[in-house]
């Protein structure tokens, strides 16, 4: 079920358990502002999620009220994940889903990485 994004955080959501270590996963990369983990139902050959530690529902949520710090760690959390999976050469792509239309299932912001392959162009169908 797509989640609306303008809903108040709710800190029962999956990826905030893994946050606090209820529900494990398989870390890839970790800072004070990111985790990244493999996703559980990969949609290509390599697919993270890298998620901010604090509780923002989604890209709109964080960056209207993340902090530049936060922001900035997020960011270059995301770049750094990717240039340690070899992936600047080859390519890949980012996306980050937010609220009912584009079918965002749960509402802590995540980035998904996608890669090891050719991806082909990006259809919005
Ligand atoms: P979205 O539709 O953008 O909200 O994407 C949510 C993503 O989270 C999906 O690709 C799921 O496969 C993934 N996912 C859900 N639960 C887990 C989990 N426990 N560990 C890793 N990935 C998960």
């Amino acid at each position: 079920m797509p989640i609306d994004a303008t809903q108040p955080y709710d800190d029962s959501n999956i990826f905030a358990r893994i946050l606090r270590g209820e529900l494990p996963s398989t870390t890839v990369y970790e800072d004070d502002h990111a985790l990244a983990f493999h996703d559980i139902n990969p949609q290509a050959p390599l697919h993270i999620l890298v998620i901010p530690k604090g509780p923002y529902v989604s890209w709109d949520d964080f960056s209207e009220r993340g902090s530049d710090i936060e922001i900035a760690g997020f960011v270059r959390a995301v770049g750094k994940v990717a240039r340690d999976h070899g992936l600047v050469a080859p390519g890949y792509r980012l996306l980050a889903n937010v609220g009912i239309d584009s079918h965002q299932e749960v509402p802590h912001l995540h980035v998904h990485i996608f890669a090891g392959k050719q991806l082909g162009p990006m259809l919005a169908r």
